[in-house]
Parts: structure tokens; sequence; C-alpha cells
């Protein structure tokens, strides 16, 4: 009893030096693994559910294996730490508070809580060009959605949208394009100059037009770029309550039509940190950044 006592002191102890070291550098790299908790094998799991929890494949072989947090063990943590804890197994670098990334990862990072195993996040949170994005996007398995018109999203998301569309009757926003789902470079940097410009840009970054990014993001910073966001037409409790449960939420303040993969019931966020914030009756799940 008393080594599981000091066990625990210990990992509080570590955990939070961890924090201060994330707090004061501003940037990190891949935070160090300081408890491997108890790996759940994924392939028993029926498949296209939500998880409940993160798990990775155990048949990987790995040297230096990934470590996986569960923020709900450390009570003392702030939603944001939880939030920032994880994520970081799936975002290398946490940009620094007060940039650019910081922002987008603000708006549009709810998706990197994402732990289904095939689901694969990007390396970045805002691609610098078309090159970049499609290099990504050639690593992606991507699956059409059921009676649409090229519609393509993460084979997991496509499966679990597919899931929640057998249950209910869901829309997508246009009624049936492409334009919906997975979006290139090109879409992205179109569809924000048709609602912005540089000098929006420049205050995005600046930090002083946040209202934008509900309505458009920045070329390269689309959710629709990872495969992970589909636009819909949602009009009744019984279609949002199908999405929930097979883990697609609304993550973009503002950006009604917009839903996001994140692999897990909105019930489960809070344990990640995210906060529920309810804008003209609708109920988005924001980072706590
Ligand atoms: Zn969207």
């Amino acid at each position: 009893m008393k080594r599981i006592l000091k066990k625990t002191a210990l990992f509080t102890v570590v955990v939070f030096i961890v924090f201060a070291l994330v707090a004061s550098n501003g940037m990190t790299q891949r935070t160090l693994s300081t408890q491997r908790l108890p790996i759940k094998n994924c392939s028993n799991l029926p498949a296209n559910q939500p998880f409940s929890q993160p798990c990775i494949e155990t048949t990987t072989v790995s040297t230096s294996p990934t470590p996986i947090f569960l923020p709900s063990l450390n009570l003392q943590l702030t939603n944001q730490q939880r939030f920032l804890t994880t994520i970081t197994d799936k975002l290398p670098i946490i940009p620094q508070a007060g940039t650019f990334e910081y922002i987008l990862l603000r708006a549009y990072g709810g998706a990197f809580v994402n732990h289904a195993p095939a689901v694969k996040l990007p390396p970045k949170v805002v691609f610098t060009n078309e090159q970049e994005t499609k290099k990504y996007q050639a690593t992606l398995t991507l699956s059409k959605v059921n009676d649409t018109n090229e519609c393509y999203l993460q084979k997991t998301a496509a499966d679990a949208f597919n899931q929640a569309r057998s249950q209910v009757h869901i829309p997508l926003k246009s009624g049936y394009g492409p334009s919906d789902c997975t979006r290139s470079f090109a879409t992205n940097l179109r569809f924000w100059q048709k609602y912005a410009d540089s000098k929006t840009l420049e205050k995005v970054r600046e930090g002083i037009e946040t209202a934008i990014l509900g309505i458009v993001a920045p070329p390269g910073s689309s959710q629709h770029l990872w495969g992970l966001a589909i636009d819909l037409y949602v009009s009744n409790q019984a279609q949002r309550q199908a999405l929930s449960q097979h883990g697609w939420v609304q993550t973009v303040e503002n950006d009604m039509p917009h839903w996001t993969y994140i692999g897990y019931p909105q019930e489960k966020l809070t344990e990640f940190g995210f906060q529920s914030k309810v804008v003209r009756g609708i109920t988005y799940w924001v980072t706590p950044l």
C-alpha cells in the first residue's frame, strides 16, 4: 500500500514537472513517457464504434512505444492541461501560445483527441501549400460515404457516419456533393478567398479577428483537408444523437453545418478538457485554449 502511494505521488510529481516545462517553454517536443498505461487491444473492438478510451494496436512492434495518457486519472489537471495531455502523442509540436498556429489549434484542434487506431491526424495544424497537403492526404485511407457523389472521408470516419445515417436520415449540406467532405488545399483557398482576404488573414494572425474562423478556415488549416469533417444539414435531435453516438460532434464554434469526427460521443469530451458552448441553441465542443 505504501509503495502504491509512493508511486502515485511520484507520478503526480512527474506529471506536474512535465506541465511546468510545457508552460515555461511554450513550445515542446513530444512529451516523454512518464508512465505506460495498460494497452487496450483495439482489434477485439467492434469495427467502426467510437472508442470509450484511447487504444493502440498491440500488433505493432515499436522500440519506443508511444505513451498514452488518460487525463481523467489526475483530477488536479486544468481543462487546458487535460486537453494538451490528450493530444500530445498526436501533435508532435504543440504551438506556442499567441502564435497563429495556436489560434488555429484552438479553433480546429479538437480533432487531435481522436485516438481511433486507423485515423491519421496531420503532422501540424496548418499546411503551407498544395504539395504538403497532398503528401499527407496520400497517406490516408479514404472511403466514400454511402449514397453520395464523390464524398470521401477517412474510412473510420466514413464508416461511423454511414452507421449514424443508417439510424436516421442525415442530408449533406449541399445535398450530395464532394465539397462537403474532404477538400484539396486549392478548394480550401478558394473558399477562403470567397469570404476573406490577406488583410483578414493578418488580423487572424494578430489575434484580433476570430469570427471568420467559424465561417471559413484560413488556407491550409481546414479540418476538411484531414478527411475528418463533413458539412451537414441537421435539423433535429435524433440526427444529433445518432451523430454523437458514432463519434461525430460540432467542434468549430458558429460553424453550424460543420461536424468533426472525434471518435467519442459528446458525453466523453469533458474528460479531455473540452468545454461546451451553446450558441443559438447549438452545442459546440470547444477546446480549452
Ligand atoms: Zn465544414
